[in-house]
């Protein structure tokens, strides 16, 4: 198989995986589905899309729901940014809005 039809799949199977993660009402499995995800990710070295690793504390890796395993905090209009504090480990990190 061609290289570029490889990497299509892996994003579209990141894409499915992450969508299923954000659903899953378990948090185990979420955490497993977005844990496999990224071994796609790594395996075929294609880039998680932005959306999907911002769902990935920075410091502790854990997979983060927002709203259930981390805390938002939407900033001031200007900034566009979210603030995101992961409720496993604490830590803070911002999150810039997309248009
Ligand atoms: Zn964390």
């Amino acid at each position: 198989m061609l290289k570029l039809q490889e990497k299509q799949i892996a994003r579209e199977r990141i894409d499915i995986l992450v969508n299923t993660a954000l659903k899953e009402k378990d948090e185990v499995l979420a955490a497993r589905q977005a844990w496999v995800a990224k071994k796609i990710a790594m395996r075929f070295r294609v880039r998680m899309p932005y959306e999907a690793r911002q769902l990935f504390c920075k410091k502790c890796k854990a997979f983060i729901v927002p709203g259930r395993s981390a805390r938002v905090r939407v900033g001031r209009a200007k900034t566009r940014a979210m603030r995101i504090t992961c409720l496993k480990c604490g830590h803070t990190y911002r999150r810039i809005l997309a248009e």
